[in-house]
């Protein structure tokens, strides 16, 4: 537990400012693990929009109102759409368009996240239903965040999720960022374990980065690695870049692995990447993620796309 401390009349002289001031105190204690902070006007100049988006933001997720969009991952050899990312959309009524890479570590401060994981995979099941429907089967990436690798009836909800869905798991990847798997490797261990026996498939998402130990990627029941898209920017321009993703794609091939490439912008790094023996790529030069509908649209005109000729 982590302790935040406001204290009346020093903070505030009203009930609701105090708590959130508490509030506050709280995450910056969490953020230091030291057990307990009081509030500190200083430290917190952020604080007025931070409590407002984490104030409007468990009402969102509660009201079902982050939005899902979607970014294809493409099979580099047949150019065919393999799968697909969800990614998390929130439009505030008054701030705007806020980004996952902000209120993302806000739903996990809050303990929200789990909850819009689980929206997230229902949302995206629903969708890439229709599409299946269609005639596009595509697989699903859900990312999975360091706070939910800690909830050990995680397994049994997406289970029942995929069931009530009549989705089969293998037909579903969950994206891990690398410095989730540090947090409580044990324990998030376990239930990537739990996950892997009702057989949905499991990514190492932005490998390269963070807390990369090697000892434990080959502990773990990986099937893919995700290559950050900060070695994958400049990789034609950039040699040592260029040395570690082609390293990266041959320790991933050595253990069996699949290696996805993501931030592809340019014609010259897919090209590169092919010829390095990427599996699947992703970024902005295919598409950039989109709603539903868009995403749809999309689908549609890439199939009419010369690289079908290959494939068939
Ligand atoms: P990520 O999982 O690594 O997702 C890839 C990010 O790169 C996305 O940013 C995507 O829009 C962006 N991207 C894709 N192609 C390109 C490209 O060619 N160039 C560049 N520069 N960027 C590209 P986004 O959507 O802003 O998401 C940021 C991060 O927020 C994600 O990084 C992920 O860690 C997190 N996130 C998003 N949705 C969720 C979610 O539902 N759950 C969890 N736990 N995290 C999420
Ligand atoms: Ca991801
Ligand atoms: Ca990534």
């Amino acid at each position: 537990a982590s302790i935040g401390i406001a204290l009346y009349p020093d903070h505030g002289d009203r009930s609701n400012t105090l708590m959130q001031y508490a509030d506050v105190a709280m995450y910056q204690a969490k953020n230091s693990q030291s057990g307990y902070a009081i509030y500190d006007p200083e430290q917190n100049t952020h604080s007025i929009r931070r409590l407002r988006l984490m104030n409007d933001l468990r009402d969102a997720v509660e009201k079902n109102q982050i939005a899902v969009y979607y970014q294809p991952l493409i099979e580099a050899s047949s150019n065919q759409v393999v799968s697909v990312e969800a990614l998390a959309r929130w439009q505030h009524p008054e701030l705007g368009n806020i980004s996952p890479s902000e209120f993302i570590p806000m739903a996990e401060q809050m303990g929200v996240i789990r909850l819009l994981t689980i929206q997230m995979l229902k949302q995206a099941l629903k969708d890439s239903g229709n599409w299946n429907q269609q005639g596009y089967h595509l697989k699903l990436n859900i990312n999975i965040s360091t706070y939910c690798l800690q909830d050990l009836s995680l397994t049994e909800k997406i289970s029942s999720v995929l069931h009530n869905n009549g989705v089969d798991a293998g037909n579903v990847e969950l994206e891990i960022t690398e410095s989730a798997l540090m947090y409580d490797l044990r324990r998030a261990g376990k239930i990537l374990e739990q996950l892997k026996a009702i057989g949905v498939k499991l990514a190492i998402d932005d490998f390269g980065t963070g807390f990369s130990s090697l000892n434990y990627l080959k502990k773990l029941p990986v099937d893919t690695l995700k290559i950050d898209k900060s070695f994958i920017a400049d990789m034609c321009n950039n040699p040592d870049d260029r040395a570690i993703v082609k390293t990266v794609i041959e320790l991933g091939h050595n253990l069996g692995y699949s290696v996805v490439a993501e931030g592809i912008e340019n014609r010259q790094t897919f090209a590169e990447l092919k010829q390095l023996n990427i599996d699947t790529v992703q970024g902005y030069l295919f598409s950039e993620a989109l709603s539903a509908n868009d995403f749809f649209s999309w689908l549609c005109k890439h199939k009419q796309q010369p690289a079908r000729k290959t494939a068939g």
